[in-house]
């Protein structure tokens, strides 16, 4: 293909979106690049496996060359920082800061959402997200790192901090990790410690609202707090987090009353907004935000005055869809066969608007319990966790990942087995760094 003379269609961010974009301009005429400030398209539903060592990031993960080889695809490793859409150009900066431009006849963006402290940006050094698979590794370290220096901590108190997990946000990431660290203690790691019971870790759920996974309905979300409640996750609902540091958070509830929690880890899971190329892009073309930051776009997911920029997935705001996978990649295929439409057919009408079929969502609670919510068909259960692996294994990308995926569920499933615990001791030097920089608090001679 000569990239000089075929249209040219730049898409920022092989996420869900980007990566259904790309597969609907599937064309001889079409040149495709992809511009992701990451190598791979990441299945952010499956982080929190990789955060307690069930998954590995490879199984997880697909390099975007990998998922494109064979195909008319450009992938390029780089960080959108702007857009000029007179000169039809996105500005971008390559690893080391070096910028650069790329030229497009149309652009889709699909560059996703962060995690949001709510104005508490400071919260993040102790309270690490998870959206990335930085993120997932991170909380890896710090969740078995905790449980080792639980087990060589000589004062009680500091035992017992390490051995106490705060999770704030009770949305399907938080009540995920919630209940995999209590399953890592009662069952993967009860019987590998010598002077801490693994088991008797307290892993604490906050939350603003009245219950958890709200969102799943009244039914489904009792469901979901018997189950967290009979696994040992104490649930604090109605809560709101005042402050983080690095030896636990303050909590505020309905009354005005505020309680301290030590806690040796803390992990935030409680919302998230747009990334600062949402502002920029909203600048450069008028474009209006919702609360979030999200891009207002018209019905066919363009932005108002430029029917060549569509913004798609979870950056775009149109009509309170969630920010879901299944929005982003039907709205990434939306916005690919209507620029295919445009250049099969010139001069015809626009294809009509999106239209979004929501076909449910699933959150894992426990071994061989999840619940499921599929417009009016609500169940949990057995059943449930078979309808979440169903789900998640058919839209894990790449056959090796959900081979090899499934056997590494068996092998948790049959014999409480997880292969991913290891970090290395370089990050336990960075973890006694993290844990031990509050003001006046020197570093615990802990490890080797
Ligand atoms: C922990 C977690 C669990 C989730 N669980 C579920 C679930 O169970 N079910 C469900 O339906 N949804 C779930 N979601 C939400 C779902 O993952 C998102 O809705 C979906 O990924 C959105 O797709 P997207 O393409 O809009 O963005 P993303 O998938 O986030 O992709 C954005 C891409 O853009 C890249 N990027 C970002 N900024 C830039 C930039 N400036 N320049 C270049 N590239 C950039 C990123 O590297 C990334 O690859 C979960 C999300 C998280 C974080």
């Amino acid at each position: 293909m000569d990239r000089g003379t075929v249209h040219r269609v730049v898409i920022v961010g092989g996420g869900f979106g980007g990566l259904y974009a790309a597969r609907a301009l599937r064309r001889e005429d079409i040149a495709v690049t992809i511009v992701d400030s990451a190598q791979h398209h990441l299945f952010q539903p499956l982080l929190y496996q990789v955060a307690t060592g069930i998954l590995s990031e490879g199984q997880i993960a697909a390099p975007l060359r990998e998922v494109f080889k064979g195909r008319d695809v450009e992938c390029v490793l780089a960080e959108v920082v702007d857009v000029d859409p007179a000169a039809r150009s996105v500005f971008a900066l390559r690893p080391g800061g070096e910028p650069m431009t790329l030229p497009y006849d149309d652009l889709i963006v699909a560059a996703g959402m962060q995690q949001s402290y709510f104005g508490h940006d400071e919260f993040a050094q102790w309270a690490p997200g998870m959206k990335t698979i930085a993120d997932a590794l991170e909380i890896r370290r710090r969740v078995f790192g905790a449980f080792e220096l639980a087990e060589t901590a000589s004062d009680p108190e500091e035992q017992r901090r390490w051995l106490t997990f705060a999770v704030v946000g009770a949305g399907p990431t938080g009540v995920e990790l919630a209940g995999q660290i209590r399953e890592l203690a009662t069952r993967t790691l009860r019987s590998e410690f010598r002077r801490i019971r693994p088991e008797d870790a307290r892993v604490l759920l906050f939350d603003g609202g009245s219950a958890p996974l709200a969102s799943f309905g009244k039914a489904l979300s009792a469901k979901a707090a018997a189950a967290l409640q009979e696994m040992g996750v104490e649930l604090h609902l109605g809560t709101h987090v005042t402050s983080v540091d690095g030896l636990g958070l303050d909590v505020q509830d309905k009354a005005g009353a505020t309680t301290r929690y030590d806690a040796g880890t803390v992990l935030w899971a409680a919302g998230v907004e747009a990334p600062p190329l949402a502002a920029a892009i909203a600048a450069a073309t008028g474009a209006q935000r919702d609360r979030a930051g999200r891009i207002q776009v018209n019905p066919d997911l363009t932005i108002p005055g430029h029917p060549d920029i569509s913004v798609i997935g979870d950056m775009m705001s149109l009509g309170g869809l969630p920010g879901v996978a299944e929005v982003a990649m039907q709205a990434g295929t939306h916005a690919g066969r209507r620029i295919r439409h445009r250049i099969e057919n010139p001069g015809a009408p626009e294809v009509g608007p999106f239209r979004y079929h929501d076909l449910g969502s699933a959150a894992y609670l426990s071994r061989g319990n999840a619940i499921v919510s599929a417009g009016p068909v609500h169940f949990a259960g057995l059943p449930g966790w078979l309808a979440w692996l169903f789900i998640h294994l058919a839209f894990l990308t790449g056959y090796r990942n959900r081979f090899s995926a499934v056997i590494t569920w068996a092998n948790v499933f049959i014999r409480d087995n997880r292969h991913q615990c290891t970090y290395t001791t370089q990050q336990i030097d960075e973890l006694r760094t993290v844990y031990d920089a509050p003001p006046g608090k020197d570093l615990p001679a802990v490890g080797p």
